[in-house]
């Protein structure tokens, strides 16, 4: 080991009203080995070093898929609207508030560090990522450490633009190759240990807490394929490498959080690729041997909580949870605010929504959409939500106010969906007259989605604890 410092389609009219399968987002907005003994005692005396500063709990806030978009690639104009409009519910018209509130809520709040899991950028844009690292650069400044990995949108991204009038612009984006320059002060240039085949590293967050950043994108072919890759997987050599941290961490005695942009499990019943890792079941194997119990991830876009108890034998292994903590970039707005405990190893997760009410004020904001935010951002969710469902019905055979309350019943259940909160508000969807045309429907994507609701876990979605194991030598 190295030791290195969619597409909404109108519907048909069928008799049966069978619905179209969609992608559910769409249609919801619809380092070689660790044989290096001088590098392995200059790691123990860094280790000890911050072992030594304290043994109480730590604080610390993960967020995803901020999607940042550089202000000065926008003009608001007719394309740029037409882009938001078409889009998945990312705020992107208040991105750069989004994030100066985030930078606000870390200064007053204070967190020992950040963990970005990816999807940093709306499309990798250089100035995107120029400017994010900039604000990075502030909260590190407040006493927060800042940790990141790439997502699939962040490197060769050849859809990065700018928006001029009714043109979409290409703009520059940055490559693989600059993304640890770049970075480097959050994450990079810190590590314990760097895989040599990915942008895949471990660093030491807090005593005897570790963080094994995994860079689950595949983004080789981007510029071949003309898009972003959107699945992801992790090496064999990665595989390799995060088995020989597991036994570093052993040595050290520090528990390890593993952080990747992609899912570790599935978070919907729904039939959707591209969300969990292509080897999932490889990885979850290994993690269970190498007593990592504990991922973080994204990608989804929405908030969920799973574990995996094992094959069958659930006295002998203890589960392993995955956290895809809600695009910071669509409503609600949320990140997860974690406590760990390095005597118990005990972990806690709560999603807290940013406070861009108090930062607006704060700052002497005039803008009423500020000011009230939570509600501004909930309502235009809704109402985004709400005509997309409203163009996959137009054609369908329900009349103009069935249509009306079937969007209203959609737009409700998107908003408790994405926050983690539907299980809490099954009652009053089920109660909604638009949900009863919904369970009329058959096939397709709407009675799935309904049936992943109906099948929701007794388990929250938006806060947990659970006491991390002991990494494997
Ligand atoms: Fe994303
Ligand atoms: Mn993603």
């Amino acid at each position: 080991m190295k030791i290195t410092k969619q597409i909404l389609q109108p519907l048909k009219n069928h008799k049966r009203r069978h619905l179209i399968a969609l992608p559910l987002l769409a249609a919801v907005m619809l380092l070689g080995g660790c044989k290096d003994e001088t590098a392995t005692s200059a790691l123990s005396a860094k280790v000890e070093a911050l072992t030594a500063e304290s043994a109480g709990p730590v604080a610390f806030w993960v967020a995803t898929d901020t999607h940042y978009l550089d202000k000065k690639l926008v003009d608001g104009g007719a394309a740029f609207e037409a882009y938001v409009n078409g889009g998945d519910g990312k705020m992107l018209p208040y991105s750069d508030e989004l994030l100066e509130a985030l930078v606000y809520d870390a200064e007053q709040k204070k967190p020992a560090f950040l963990i970005l899991s990816g999807d940093l950028t709306n499309n990798g844009e250089t100035s995107s990522h120029k400017e994010l690292v900039k604000k990075l650069k502030r909260i590190e400044q407040a006493g927060t450490s800042v940790y990141v990995i790439p997502g699939n949108h962040d490197l060769n991204n050849p859809w990065a633009r700018s928006f001029s009038g009714e043109n979409q612009i290409v703009a520059k984006h940055i490559t693989d190759k600059d993304f640890d320059k770049l970075y480097a002060d959050f994450g990079y240039d810190e590590a314990l240990s760097r895989d040599e085949k990915s942008l895949s590293y471990l660093v030491q967050a807090a005593p005897r807490l570790w963080l094994l950043m995994i860079d689950s994108a595949q983004y080789a072919k981007n510029e071949q394929y003309g898009f972003p890759q959107t699945d992801g997987r992790i090496l064999p050599s990665t595989l390799e490498w995060m088995e020989d941290c597991a036994k570093l961490a052993s040595e050290a005695q520090a528990s390890v959080i593993t952080v990747m942009h992609h899912n570790l499990l599935n978070h919907t019943s729904m039939q959707v690729s591209g969300f969990r890792l292509n080897n999932s079941q490889e990885v979850l194997g290994q993690l269970r041997q190498d007593g990592l119990n504990l991922v973080l991830s994204g990608h989804i876009h929405m908030q969920d909580i799973r574990r995996d108890q094992g094959a069958g034998n659930t006295d002998v292994t203890s589960p392993v949870y995955d956290i895809a903590t809600s695009a910071y970039a669509v409503n609600p707005h949320q990140y997860g605010a974690m406590t760990f405990d390095p005597l118990t190893r005990k972990v806690t997760y709560t999603s807290t929504a940013v406070d861009v009410e108090g930062w607006a004020a704060a700052k002497g904001s005039s803008d009423p959409n500020l000011l009230d935010f939570s509600s501004y951002a909930e309502d235009n969710f809704a109402s985004s939500s709400y005509n997309k469902s409203l163009q996959r019905l137009a054609e369908s055979s329900f009349s103009a106010s069935e249509r009306a309350s079937m969007a209203e019943a959609m737009a409700r259940l998107n908003v408790y969906y994405f926050a983690g909160t539907a299980k809490e508000h099954l009652t009053e969807i089920k109660a909604m007259p638009g949900f009863k045309l919904w369970e009329q429907t058959e096939g397709g994507f709407m009675s799935g989605y309904i049936r992943s609701m109906a099948d929701e876990k007794s388990e929250s979605n938006v806060s947990l604890e659970m006491v991390l194991d002991a990494p494997q030598p």
